[in-house]
C-alpha cells in the first residue's frame, strides 16, 4: 500500500522514519526477514532527496534516480511494508511510540512499534545574499527538483553560485534539460572558505566527478599540500566542465531586479579573496541557483537525547552510534545522510545494514554477513564518484569506536 491515510496502528516491529533510499531499503530488507514495518514519509511519494538526481558515472551509465526510486518502491510493497505518505512524525517516545500527523492537515497517528529508525536524510544550507528572496532564485535542490523531477526549467538562463558535488551535477542537468547556464560562480565573500584557494583544495574531492582526464588529474593533485595556493595564483579565469564555465576567480556579490531576477552582480576576485578593484559586473540572467552544501537533518535524534559529536571529517555534528547504526538507546537505530551526508548508493547500503542489525537485535536472524558488508560500504565510500566529505570513512571509523568505547565504560 502507498497511501495517506494516516492511521493508529496498535504494534509492530519496526517504524521507518523517512522513506528515501537509506529508509526505503532498511524497510524492504526487514519485512523481508519477516518484521512488521510500517514506513512514514512526509512527502507525496517516497524516494526522498534519490527521485532528483540525475548524473553520468564514469563509466557511461547513467544513474536514474527517478527509475530507482520506483524499483525500490516496488521491493518495498512486495515486502509487505506498510507505507504512511504524506505523513510527518513529529515526535518519538522511547518505548517505543512514533507520533505522526498528515501533512496535509487533520489526521494523527499513535504507532506503537518494538524498534524505530531514523532516515530523515539532509537539507540544504541556506546561502544569504542580497536579493536572494526575489522570484528566480532557487537553491540548487530546488532547480535539481524542477528540472530533473518535475521537468520544468528554473529559468531560461541561469548561473549557479557555489562549487560542489550538487551545483556541479545539476549545472550538467539544467544545461541537458535546456537551460543557457551562463556560469558556475563562487559564492559571496560571506561564505566562509569560498575563495579560490580553498575551492582549489576541495576540488580534491570533487575530481572524480569531472569529464576530462586532465581535470580529475588536476583534482587530485590539489590533495597535494600547498599546490592549491600555486595553482590558486595561476588559475586560468574559465575552466570548461560539460561545456559550462566553471570560473574559480569570479563570485557573486548580490542578485539584480525589482520584483524578479534579472541580473547576477559579481567581480573577479584573486587567489585569497580580495576583490580586484572595478571589477564589478552584471551577467543578464532570469535565474540563479544558490548551492552552500548540506547539513543532516537531525531533530528528531536531538529530542531523544542522544549524544552527538562534531567530526570534521563526517563535516557535521551527528548522533554517537555504531558502525550498522545502533544508538545508545537500545531499540532506535540511524542510517543514510541523517549521519551524514554521502551518495544515494552508500545510503542504500546503510539501510541494508542497519535492517540486518535490526533483524538480529529482535531476535529474528543472525546477523552473519555484518562484517563483509561493512566492507562493501567503505569500498562503495572510496569508490563513490559523489563524495561530499573525502575523508567520511574516517570519521565514521572515530565515531563508531566512540560509540564502543561509551557502551564499555562502567556505570557511573
Ligand atoms: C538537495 C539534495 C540533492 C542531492 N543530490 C544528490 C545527487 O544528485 N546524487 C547523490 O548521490 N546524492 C545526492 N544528495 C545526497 C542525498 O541526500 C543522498 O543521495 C540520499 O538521497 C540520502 O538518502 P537518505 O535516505 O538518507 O535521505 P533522503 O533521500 O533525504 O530521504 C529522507 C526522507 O525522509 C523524509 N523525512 C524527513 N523528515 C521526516 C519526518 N519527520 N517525517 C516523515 N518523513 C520525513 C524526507 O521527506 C525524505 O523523503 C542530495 C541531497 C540533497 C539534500
Amino acid at each position: 500500500m502507498n497511501g495517506g491515510a494516516v492511521e493508529s496502528v496498535h504494534r509492530v516491529d519496526l517504524v521507518v522514519v523517512g522513506g528515501g533510499p537509506a529508509g526505503l531499503s532498511a524497510a524492504a530488507r526487514a519485512a523481508e526477514g519477516g518484521l512488521t514495518v510500517v514506513l512514514i514519509e512526509e512527502n507525496h511519494q517516497t524516494g526522498g532527496k534519490l527521485r532528483g538526481q540525475l548524473h553520468q558515472e564514469n563509466d557511461g551509465e547513467w544513474w536514474i534516480g527517478w527509475t530507482l526510486a520506483n524499483d525500490l518502491l516496488a521491493r518495498v510493497e512486495r515486502a509487505g511494508v506498510r507505507i504512511l505518505t504524506d505523513t510527518v512524525a513529529w515526535a518519538i517516545e522511547p518505548g517505543w511510540v512514533v507520533r505522526a500527523t498528515s501533512s496535509r492537515g487533520g489526521d494523527a497517528a499513535e504507532i506503537h512499534t518494538r524498534t524505530v529508525l531514523i532516515a530523515t536524510g539532509a537539507v540544504e544550507k541556506p546561502m544569504p545574499v542580497e536579493g536572494w528572496t526575489l522570484p528566480g532564485v532557487f537553491t540548487i535542490g530546488g532547480a535539481q527538483i524542477l528540472t530533473n523531477t518535475h521537468r520544468v526549467r528554473p529559468g531560461a538562463r541561469s548561473v549557479v553560485v557555489g562549487v560542489d558535488p550538487l551545483s556541479l551535477t545539476i549545472a550538467r542537468a539544467m544545461k541537458l534539460g535546456g537551460v543557457d547556464v551562463d556560469s558556475i560562480v563562487l559564492p559571496p565573500a560571506q561564505v566562509p572558505d569560498s575563495d579560490p584557494q580553498a575551492t582549489l583544495k576541495r576540488l580534491g574531492g570533487l575530481s572524480k566527478l569531472a569529464p576530462y582526464f586532465y581535470m580529475r588529474l588536476g583534482g587530485a593533485l590539489m590533495a597535494v599540500p600547498g599546490l592549491a595556493a600555486i595553482a590558486a595564483r595561476v588559475l586560468p579565469r574559465s575552466l570548461p566542465l560539460w561545456g559550462i564555465p566553471l570560473r574559480l576567480t569570479t563570485r557573486l556579490v548580490r542578485v539584480v531586479g525589482d520584483d524578479r531576477v534579472t541580473g547576477a552582480e559579481v567581480e573577479t576576485v584573486r587567489a585569497n579573496g580580495a576583490a580586484v578593484p572595478g571589477s564589478r559586473r552584471v551577467i543578464r540572467t532570469d535565474s540563479v541557483c544558490l548551492s552552500n552544501g548540506l547539513v543532516p537533518l537531525s531533530d528528531l535524534s536531538a529530542s531523544l537525547g542522544l549524544e552527538f559529536v562534531t567530526s570534521d571529517s563526517v563535516g557535521a555534528k551527528v548522533p554517537v552510534h555504531s558502525a550498522t547504526g545502533a544508538t545508545a538507546l537500545p531499540g532506535l537505530f540511524l542510517a543514510g545522510n541523517t549521519v551524514g551526508v554521502e551518495s544515494a548508493k552508500v545510503s542504500l547500503k546503510q539501510g541494508e545494514i542497519v535492517a540486518g542489525e535490526i533483524l538480529a537485535t529482535l531476535g529474528n536472524h543472525p546477523f552473519k554477513t555484518r562484517e563483509t558488508e561493512l566492507g562493501e560500504l567503505r569500498q562503495l565510500r572510496a569508490d563513490s564518484e559523489f563524495t561530499f566529505e573525502p575523508a567520511i570513512q574516517q570519521g565514521h571509523d572515530e565515531i563508531a569506536a566512540l560509540f564502543t568505547q561509551r557502551q564499555e565504560a562502567p556505570l557511573p
